[in-house]
């Protein structure tokens, strides 16, 4: 495993104050920040952004991106994330389903879809867990039949974040029977289901904060034209893994929390006794150490390879670190309760430990995430 030591170059940095330009101007001066990758839907935020070239950055000029690196990429996800900005319309696509269109889509898919995410105007979401699903991602059930020109799919997908918002999803399905692939990671493709198509049925799964952005997704024999389907029929399990370095390593798995952290800096930075002083301090070094080893990430990525042990490792220390950010500053505000209504902190504090359960779920779960690297280090 190898995180090499990396800086940001002087002209790296430099964007980073553009974007922070930007955020100010547009972000109202009573913003209330999102958790993270948890920012709201917001597809007028996201054109803003897309105007400026930030969306889909490193997808190259021909097929309508910036043609930037994973790294500046890294920092303008790094400011938005860091504001709580509302990034979820365009979040998936160009995180996930534009580097995967690049290395596995065929050129027509390519010239089809990656303009249309670099504009802000294609939004995706990701077909994987199923009820009986989910960390054994191998098992699902959803199958997709040849049938003249495609292939029609039927079964349920859940947790699908913003599936009742976004254009289309990239579904996981058996195109084999298990016991005629023989191995139970061969004979599963991927398949890109347009949500609004003719058999497609979305109903929300309300979570425990009242909110409801996951979705069942129901898919009752939906027809999928073989131009729809995403790299090779059968190679499907390769595919997602691949994916997954890119979903697991980024600021997204421990910024969530800065949000509430500068909303504790503001509220009691003023009266800081010894154990306020300590979480502050052992808080901010955390993840001044977990961005260091995210960036070592993003460096790779750039280079071409597919750290998809160390994304592993970062997910996995990033989320719990996040959840133990939510414990210590509760503990360390004390049960304080401002008498004149809920604080920016107070009200963050509540979404945050309603919220933290599903960091170490979402993108692959602790116990998973430490199997992956465990194997790894015995190999
Ligand atoms: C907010 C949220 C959004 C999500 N969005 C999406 C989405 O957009 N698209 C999508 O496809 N999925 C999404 N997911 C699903 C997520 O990827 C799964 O919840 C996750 O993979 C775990 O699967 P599961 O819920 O079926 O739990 P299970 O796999 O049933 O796991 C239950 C428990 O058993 C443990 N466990 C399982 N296997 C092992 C093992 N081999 N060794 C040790 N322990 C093990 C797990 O760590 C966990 O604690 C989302 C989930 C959440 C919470």
């Amino acid at each position: 495993m190898i995180f090499a030591p990396s800086a940001l170059s002087p002209e790296e940095e430099g964007l980073r104050e553009e974007v922070r330009g930007f955020l100010a101007g547009i972000l109202p001066a009573d913003f209330r920040p999102g958790l993270g990758l948890g920012g709201r839907h917001d597809p007028e935020f996201t054109r803003a952004l897309a105007e400026r070239g930030w969306v889909g950055m490193s997808i190259p000029v021909e097929y309508g991106g910036a043609g930037a690196s994973t790294v500046r990429r890294f920092v303008v996800v790094e400011e938005l994330l860091a504001a709580g900005a509302p990034i979820a319309a365009h979040w998936i696509a160009e995180r996930q389903t534009a580097p995967a269109l690049l290395r596995f889509g065929t050129e027509e898919q390519r010239r089809w879809f990656l303009p249309r995410i670099a504009a802000g105007e294609c939004w995706f979401s990701l077909g994987m867990s199923e009820p009986d699903a989910g960390s054994d991602l191998a098992s699902v059930r959803t199958t997709a039949t040849r049938v003249e020109g495609g292939w029609r799919v039927t079964g349920t997908k859940v947790w699908t974040t913003n599936a009742h918002l976004n254009h289309f999803a990239v579904v996981l399905c058996r195109t084999t029977p298990e016991a005629e692939a023989g191995d139970r990671h061969a004979g599963l493709s991927q398949l890109i289901v347009d949500l609004g198509a003719d058999g497609v049925r979305v109903s929300p799964i309300p979570l425990i904060d009242g909110e409801e952005h996951v979705n069942e997704v129901v898919l009752d024999g939906v027809f999928v034209p073989d131009e729809r389907v995403l790299g090779e029929v059968g190679k499907g399990w390769a595919q997602v893994t691949a994916e997954l370095a890119h979903e697991r390593s980024g600021p997204d798995r421990y910024l969530s929390v800065l949000g509430l952290y500068r909303a504790f800096l503001e509220t009691h930075g003023e009266d800081v006794d010894d154990t306020r002083a300590a979480a502050i301090g052992r808080i901010g070094a955390q993840m001044w150490t977990i961005r260091q080893l995210s960036l070592a990430v993003a460096r790779s990525l750039e280079q071409g390879e597919a750290p998809a042990v160390e994304a592993a490792l970062v997910k996995d220390v990033g989320t719990t670190f996040e959840q133990q950010v939510v414990e210590t500053l509760r503990d360390a505000a004390g049960g304080e309760i401002d008498p004149e209504g809920p604080t920016m902190f107070e009200r963050l504090l509540a979404e945050c430990v309603l919220n933290a359960p599903t960091w170490t779920l979402r993108g692959g779960t602790t116990e998973v995430l430490r199997g992956i690297a465990a194997k790894a280090l015995t190999r």
